[in-house]
């Protein structure tokens, strides 16, 4: 009798019943992609990977080699206890996350950030992890997200935005929940002075107040509203960042996305599917990053459809992304109907992607234009912008971006339950700790944060 799957590749990953490290396979069917485990203790099980094969199956033709970064530990107990940085890890920093404080004024049942009546970090030591961060980059670190707890409540928040800004990142995002945003609007009128490379991430989980009541522990509709009309008010940029869970928010994929491209100051969503750590048991009906592309897909009509997305080259795994380019006639999504794999090469290792660093990859080569099939696509992405984009500024470029594209991203990260080694040692999202280490987020969530 044949088995009902297909054996793809082997892992290593951790038993969901024990937490052991443990031997595994990525196997797959029609139903969807699972990472077979079969721990000596615990006995054989299933648990979902991937609910689209066919996606899962593509995103390897945008592979590519990860970025070489410095290391701050040994290779010791074996991942993902070694870190980190260490030598095992494959993928340099993209996104530096610096928790500012631990202090928040919501309590989410879902939170893994634990938010608690403790003590803002020092500026000074602020300053130590920035400056930790940009030269365990050599220098070149693109990504600050300044984190908490929620950061607005840091009574020297907007010191500290200033400071990264000084520091020389490309991109500082202000990851908040929002609710100081709502209700101070002098706040509001500070940071819109940082605008240009400077963006609020937006904890927003739609517009219905049973979703926040389950995901939040509290109606927040009327909060999220008023935050965005300030948003508005003093145009600033904005991602608005949805938490899906399964039968909970996850039939608002289309609705957020609507919602988001009528804002002004909203410049992209990022869905991130629900990751379970701690004491939280994953469901068995558990969102996974293609089942989020196929939501978009089907919710919005096929406005915007699975195959407008590409997994990000940086980290194929668990990002997926895709641009929408504003005209007068409404926006229009840039990579579609087209196989871009063979443009990977021009893709940075780096979370934004966006169209700015696209045209400039490609402003030294127009002879890539006669050889590369994707030339179409940036073309395309040039017939929308100025003639004179490539000699504009850098603040003109930032700001032509920023108000004419549209940037729809996924980012699913690892738990117990869908553990495999190769996302975890690509994952390119790292916390910048106290003690001067990056480790990859979800390996912090999972087993190094502390209670
Ligand atoms: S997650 Fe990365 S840094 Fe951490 S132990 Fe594994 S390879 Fe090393
Ligand atoms: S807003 Fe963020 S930090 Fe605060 S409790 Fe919710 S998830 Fe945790």
């Amino acid at each position: 009798m044949n088995r009902d799957y297909i054996y793809q590749t082997f892992t290593r990953t951790i038993c969901s019943k024990c937490g052991g490290l443990i031997d595994g396979k990525i196997v797959y069917n029609e139903k969807g992609v699972f990472i077979l485990k079969n721990c000596r203790t615990c006995g054989e099980h299933f648990e979902i990977l991937e609910e689209d094969f066919q996606y899962h199956l593509q995103k390897y033709k945008y592979d590519k080699q990860g970025t070489k970064s410095g290391t701050q530990t040994i290779i010791s107990r074996g991942c993902p206890y070694d870190c980190g940085l260490c030598e095992n890890h494959d993928q340099h920093t993209c996104i530096g996350l610096i928790e500012i404080t631990r202090r928040c004024n919501l309590s989410c049942p879902i939170c893994y950030a634990r938010a608690v009546d403790d003590a803002d970090l020092p500026l000074h030591l602020v300053e130590k992890m920035m400056d930790f961060y940009m030269s365990a980059e050599n220098n070149r670190a693109e990504i600050l997200q300044i984190s908490g707890g929620e950061p607005t409540l840091h009574e020297y928040i907007i010191d500290i935005i200033g400071m990264a800004k000084h520091k020389g990142f490309k991109y500082v995002m202000l990851n908040t929940n929002g609710v100081r945003i709502a209700e101070d609007e002098n706040f509001v009128r500070e940071i819109a002075k940082f605008r240009g490379g400077f963006e609020i991430y937006l904890q927003f989980d739609g517009l219905e107040n049973k979703v926040y009541s389950r995901l939040r522990g509290k109606n927040l509709v009327s909060i999220k509203k008023k935050a965005i009309k300030n948003l508005n008010k003093y145009n600033v940029p904005t991602t608005l960042v949805a938490t899906i869970e399964g039968g909970v928010s996850d039939h608002l994929c289309g609705e957020i996305l609507v919602y988001g491209m009528n804002q002004p100051c909203v410049r992209g969503v990022n869905y991130q599917p629900v990751s379970y750590y701690g004491n939280i048991d994953a469901p068995p009906d558990r969102v996974t990053l293609s089942g989020v592309l196929n939501r978009i897909e089907k919710q919005t009509n096929k406005m915007i459809k699975t195959s407008d997305f590409i997994p990000l080259p940086c980290n194929v795994e668990r990002v997926a992304i895709t641009y929408l380019f504003k005209d007068k006639d409404g926006f229009i999504p840039v990579i579609r109907d087209r196989d871009l794999s063979e443009f990977k090469r021009f893709i940075g290792n780096t979370f934004m992607f966006t169209l700015e660093d696209a045209l400039e990859n490609f402003n030294d080569g127009s002879k890539i234009f006669n050889v590369c099939a994707c030339c179409d696509f940036i073309n395309d992405i040039k017939k929308y912008s100025p003639g004179n984009f490539i000699l504009k500024s850098k603040e003109e470029k930032m700001k032509f971006v920023d108000e004419n594209t549209f940037r729809i991203s996924v980012s699913s990260f690892v738990d117990k339950y869908n553990f495999d080694m190769k996302s975890m040692q690509k994952e390119c999202v790292h916390i910048i700790t106290t003690d001067l280490r990056r480790i990859p987020f979800s390996a912090y969530n999972m087993i190094h944060r502390s209670a």
